[in-house]
């Protein structure tokens, strides 16, 4: 009854395979951590299961991932015992790109294959990059508590062949028929250098077959006994962040990085943790170098494993971290959350606002020691995130001024784009007598830039912050104080200079409204109701006029911010 059917790939696999194959040929050993890792997270999602139905180990709860090779038939094969395939997961898992963000990454390409072989590193490359060395592969598979399992066939272009089939054991064992010219892969030696390089931290065992040593005879003529052949690991097969921190090198680190984070760049920093006393977990948090495609979508999942007592208990745990520093990968392991926790009871668990607290902290500490030490590297951090870290004056009062510290502006100082200067930077500049911080937010930089209600700032050496991203008039209502210093919109009501107002400029300025007495009244009667109020004023030292919004009222950016979405 074993009937073959072919199926299609969808569209995108077809462009994913084909610029997968051209783009990642110079780091093509990376198909055996893509492999592996699978492996491992199928391992991890079947302990998770069997902790409400231990049946479903069946008598083999060793779970381990398998390679080896066949010379004569020019293969190499990935096994393991883990959570296996449905028919209906092998579909939609192998035959369709179901990832978040892959809308998006498909309307980033531009057919350049230079460029967008840049981009596929970014969206990363997974189970497809096993066709960068083979011309064929072979999976079967069958899932923990089903009977009968699953043939997955291809070659890698248009389709695939599906046909149900016997499997002993359940699991994954992925086939892969080498290109003529990836002979290389067929050396034990070669392949056990790939593992230990990026698979060291798998914390289940990656094994390989030792050949068994045939019965020999020694130099003087004596029995020396066989051996027999047998699987033995050939990694540590420890939980990486249960190990010291001192016996963790930056390598590993980062391949392990690779793995959780489902990423192929390495991460900017991380930070590994292990929290004692009254609530005790292991948190191992990245920063990936690259926002993720889907950055802005509402539903986007975080990067944010949990773990309890090194048992894997679920992805994206969004419940540990802030909404604006969702970028944050790594996982969290805890030691006294239940196995049996469930995202629901995860909500309002005062264990969980323990941890979501500490590693909020963590996060914001180790940015802001990045940018103190490492500047450049938080430019680039910065210029990826500083968007969703603008959410967070908002979002979280309690750390509004640690929040304040990382913040990046654009400013009259240096007049460029980037966002380079932070408030503390600022604050050294402030002039004598000055006790606020100005800016200004407008459209665009070039708007803030040339804004008419610079001028008097220009004019007495007065630095401004010139802000113009989207989020820039909302994230200002949440942030009115950085350091006991008021921040001040220039563009809004009455501009009171303190002290720096010197007093010979107040009288020339008494003595100039003078000179145009009237005048203020009559623009009042042909604005009449289109304006709240006119006014005389000394802002503008080149403009003859310019519109200033209340104190309370909505800005112009607000408005339009309000109308975008319909209000
Ligand atoms: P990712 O690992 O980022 O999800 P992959 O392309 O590597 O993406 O794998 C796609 C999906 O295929 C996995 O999410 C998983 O559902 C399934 N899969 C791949 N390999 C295995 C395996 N060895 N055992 C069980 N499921 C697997
Ligand atoms: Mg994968």
């Amino acid at each position: 009854t074993a009937q073959k059917e072919t199926l299609g790939f969808q569209t995108e696999v077809k462009q994913l395979l084909n610029l997968m194959i051209h783009s990642l040929y110079s780091n093509k050993e990376i198909f055996l951590r893509e492999l592996v890792s699978n492996a491992s997270d199928a391992a991890d999602k079947l302990r998770f299961l069997a902790l409400s139905d231990g049946s479903l180990y069946d008598g083999d709860a060793d779970l381990r991932v398998r390679v080896s090779v066949d010379k004569e038939a020019n293969t190499v094969t990935i096994s393991d015992n883990g959570i296996g395939m449905t028919r209906e997961e092998v579909i939609s898992s192998l035959g369709t790109i179901a990832k978040s963000g892959t809308a998006e990454f498909f309307s980033n390409l531009t057919g350049d294959q230079a460029q967008d072989s840049q981009l596929i590193g970014q969206f990363g490359v997974g189970f497809y990059s096993a066709f960068i060395v083979a011309d064929a592969v072979t999976v079967t598979t069958r899932k923990a508590g089903e009977s009968t399992g699953v043939e997955w066939h291809s070659q890698g272009e248009g389709d695939y062949t599906l046909a149900e089939v016997e499997k002993e054991g359940r699991g994954t064992e992925i086939v892969l028929h080498l290109r003529e010219e990836e002979g290389e892969f067929l050396d034990d030696f070669r392949l056990r250098g790939i593992v230990t390089k990026y698979s060291d931290h798998i914390s289940i065992p990656v094994e390989m077959f030792k050949a068994p040593v045939p019965e020999s005879e020694g130099p003087d003529g004596e029995k020396i006994e066989a051996v027999p052949g047998e699987w033995e690991a050939i990694n540590r097969a420890t939980a990486l962040w249960s190990r010291d921190k001192s016996d963790i090198s930056d390598e590993e680190y980062k391949e392990f990085y690779k793995h959780v984070g489902h990423d192929w760049e390495e991460p900017l920093t991380w930070a590994h943790n292990k929290v004692e006393g009254k609530t005790e977990y292991t948190s191992l948090l990245y920063i990936p170098k690259k926002a993720p495609f889907d950055m802005f979508n509402r539903d986007r999942q975080t990067g944010l494993k949990l773990y309890v007592q090194r048992v894997f208990i679920m992805d994206d745990a969004e419940q540990f971290m802030p909404s604006y520093l969702r970028f944050v990968k790594g996982l969290l392991d805890s030691n006294d959350l239940p196995l049996n926790i469930s995202r629901e009871i995860l909500q309002d668990n005062k264990i969980t606002q323990a941890i979501r607290k500490g590693c909020t902290s963590r996060v914001l500490k180790m940015l802001d020691r990045m940018g103190k030490n490492k500047p450049e590297e938080y430019q680039t951090f910065w210029n990826e995130f500083g968007q969703v870290i603008k959410e967070g004056p908002a979002e979280d009062s309690a750390n509004k001024e640690a929040i304040a510290k990382l913040l990046r502006f654009s400013s009259t100082h240096t007049d460029e784009v980037t966002q380079n200067v932070s408030l503390e930077q600022y604050v050294e500049r402030m002039k004598e007598g000055q006790d606020k911080i100005y800016y200004v937010v407008a459209d665009s930089f070039e708007a803030a830039k040339s804004s008419p209600h610079l001028e008097i700032f220009r004019k007495k050496g007065i630095e401004v912050l010139l802000l113009s991203d989207r989020v820039d008039e909302w994230m200002m209502s949440h942030l009115t104080e950085f350091d006991e210093k008021q921040l001040q919109s220039i563009t809004r009501g009455d501009l009171d200079l303190g002290d720096l107002d010197d007093e010979e400029a107040k009288k020339a300025q008494e003595e100039s409204e003078k000179e145009v007495e009237g005048l203020v009244e009559r623009i009042k009667e042909v604005l009449g109701d289109k304006v709240k109020e006119v006014r005389f004023t000394h802002r503008l030292t080149d403009s003859p006029a310019c519109v200033v919004a209340d104190e309370h009222d909505m800005s112009s950016q607000m408005q339009k911010l309000m109308e975008s979405v319909g209000q």
